[in-house]
């Protein structure tokens, strides 16, 4: 074993599900561990109103389930630097890590940066984020008490959203490009079931309008072409995500929608580093999913780790 100092055995890069279970697991082998997180722990699941699919922990909302993983991490030891990564050099078998205060050498690496919400690329959108545009329901939600709002997307997140935001509004647009929701069968019985939520089945924004704040959106029906506007308050985009790798961009293979190639240890094409949960291409991104991944790296980062140092 070639002993290399000042050299870590993991650096995990992103704090969500799959990075705080790669910690877990990364403390309980000894391995010689340090987490990055730019900003704070928790990734996109804190923004969850209820996770309802977390095995052994029904209801539990987002937030929670994250912070008992990141209590969970912390007790075993595990430490977590608030830098961000800008660059990664490979000097086999070692990698040079840069963030935005120091460098760190590592034997491997895990790429747990998850997703972020995805633009729906329409005029007024950027001009009008955070005065009526949302990408989160549950952090934004409050500000429409009583109010009309529409909820864009057909998956999981647009259908949840739907549900959280027609507790708080007085009527919920929700416009799906399809005539079919790609939710889960549970998340749609429960939106067919409420009655101020209106499905626009065929319908794309086209434009976002309002002076300092969102008064309406023109909207086209794709069946009838029909063109018109909805008066709304507040408009909030669920429409998926794309990969947060933007300094990992020339080193490793990625899928056409940009997330990271691996295989079924989590290796990606550069021998000692992992890519686990959803900055992974992989047919479902749940926490399930994620912390699964998170475990599986370490356990290749491990194997690694024998037999090439
Ligand atoms: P998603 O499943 O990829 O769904 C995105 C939705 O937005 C789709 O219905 C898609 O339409 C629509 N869409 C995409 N681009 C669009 C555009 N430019 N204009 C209009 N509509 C557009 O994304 P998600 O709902 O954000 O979920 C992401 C992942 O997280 C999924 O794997 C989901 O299962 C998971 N998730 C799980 C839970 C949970 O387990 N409780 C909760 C939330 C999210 P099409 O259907 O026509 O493609």
């Amino acid at each position: 074993m070639i002993i290399i100092e000042n050299v870590y055995d993991l650096l995990i890069v992103g704090a969500g599900p799959a990075g705080m279970t790669a910690a877990i697991y990364a403390k309980r082998a000894k391995l010689n561990t340090l987490m990055f997180e730019k900003s704070f722990p928790g990734g996109q699941v804190v923004n969850t109103y209820e996770v309802d699919n977390y095995p052994g922990l029904p209801n539990i909302s987002g937030y929670e389930l994250v912070d008992k993983m990141r209590s969970h991490a912390e007790n075993l030891g595990i430490e977590i630097k608030t830098e961000e990564i800008n660059a990664i050099d490979i000097h086999e078998p070692v990698k040079v890590i840069k963030t935005d205060k120091n460098e760190y050498k590592t034997k491997t690496l895990i790429i747990a940066t998850g997703a972020k919400w995805k633009k729906l690329g329409v005029k007024g959108e950027k001009e009008l984020t955070g005065l009526g545009v949302s990408y989160c329901a549950t952090c934004d939600g409050a500000f429409y008490n009583g109010k009309t709002v529409a909820v864009i997307g057909g998956g999981d997140v647009a259908v949840e959203d739907a549900i959280f935001l027609s507790n708080l509004c007085k009527k919920v647009y929700l416009l799906h490009r399809r005539d079919e929701l790609r939710a889960v069968k549970i998340l749609q019985d429960k939106l067919f079931e409420l009655e101020n939520i209106e499905i626009l089945w065929n319908t794309q924004v086209k434009e976002v309008i309002g002076e300092n704040k969102v008064e309406k959106i023109t909207v086209i029906n794709t069946s009838t072409k029909d063109e018109y506007e909805l008066e709304i308050d507040g408009l909030f985009v669920g429409i998926g995500t794309e990969p947060n790798i933007n300094f990992f961009e020339d080193i490793l293979d990625k899928d056409a929608q940009g997330y990271i190639i691996t295989d079924v240890n989590c290796e990606t094409n550069v021998k000692g580093i992992y890519a686990a949960g959803d900055v992974a291409n992989k047919p479902l991104r749940q926490i399930v999913t994620a912390v699964s991944d998170g475990a599986v790296a370490v356990y290749s980062a491990e194997r690694y780790i024998i037999e090439n140092f």
